[in-house]
């Protein structure tokens, strides 16, 4: 089947990365699944999605990296053809700690990964959408996260800090591109199940804090990408620079 439409979504083979895949896809749109490590997860749902009838391609990039990048978008211009949506998801966590203990190494792992790679996809991204360079308009749907604004003290400053930035570049960019004929949104989830929480060092966190949500529960991945779609879609045509908190009410 031939699909007009076209998103990429970074770190996809998992978590809300890959149930934004499977909702764009329901709604007609040629998916590319980017992963850094794991093909596994990223082929299954890519074997899911393609069943539904609609293109779909799984591309292996390490999106902090300039080269990988650029690899990247080039080969959704061959396979997939004009990109029209990107939601940039890869991001990564370390385990909990306090500034105190924190390393350089450790602080730029997180910033090269939740900064650096937003950035490069964006730019690749705005390239390609841009009315100014012969491109007809575009998306781009940022995920930050709640951290952004709680800090995460004793958990992990850098991570929040990291997803401060990720506002700032939505804003930033939306304004400078508005005229351009793309529009630059943001989603900040908070308490979401997914297997992040493993990697940060305590898989039961979301457990641990649910009497602190004012809804009483974490949340799914999926009721992520609903505000992502719709950041995305044309529904949304007069939001740009704007932010969804899912959160649960914090
Ligand atoms: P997840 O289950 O850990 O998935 C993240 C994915 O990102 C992984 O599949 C990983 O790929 C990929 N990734 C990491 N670094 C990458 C890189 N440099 N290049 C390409 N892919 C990379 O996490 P999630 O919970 O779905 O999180 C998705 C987004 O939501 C993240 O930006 C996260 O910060 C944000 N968020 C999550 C929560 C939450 O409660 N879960 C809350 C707020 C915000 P591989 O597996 O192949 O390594």
């Amino acid at each position: 089947m031939e699909n007009k439409k076209v998103v990429i979504i970074t770190g996809a083979g998992r978590g809300i990365g890959a149930a934004t895949a499977k909702l764009f896809a329901h709604n007609g749109y040629a998916i590319c699944i980017n992963y850094k490590s794991q093909s596994g997860p990223a082929e299954l749902l890519a074997k899911e999605i393609s069943a539904l009838g609609v293109k779909c391609i799984t591309v292996k990039a390490d999106v902090s990296n300039e080269n990988d990048v650029n690899r990247l978008f080039s080969t959704v211009d061959t396979e997939l053809g004009t990109l029209t949506v990107l939601v940039n998801n890869a991001g990564i966590l370390k385990p909990q700690s306090r500034l105190i203990d924190m390393t350089a190494a450790r602080i730029n792992e997180i910033l090269i990964n939740n900064v650096t790679s937003y950035f490069l996809c964006s730019r690749e991204a705005v390239k390609r959408m841009s009315t100014t360079t012969g491109g007809s308009g575009g998306v781009i749907v940022n995920v930050s996260s709640g951290a952004a604004k709680s800090g995460s003290p004793n958990e992990y400053i850098d991570y929040a800090a990291s997803k401060g930035a990720i506002d700032t570049l939505t804003r930033g960019l939306s304004l400078e591109v508005a005229s351009e004929g793309i529009r630059v949104n943001c989603v900040r989830p908070g308490f979401i199940y997914t297997d992040m929480h493993a990697d940060g060092g305590e898989p039961g966190r979301i457990k641990r804090l649910e009497s602190k949500i004012p809804l009483g529960r974490g949340g799914q991945s999926d009721e992520v990408a609903e505000a992502i779609y719709w950041l995305a879609a044309e529904k949304s045509s007069f939001s740009t620079g704007n932010f969804l908190d899912l959160a649960g009410g914090l």
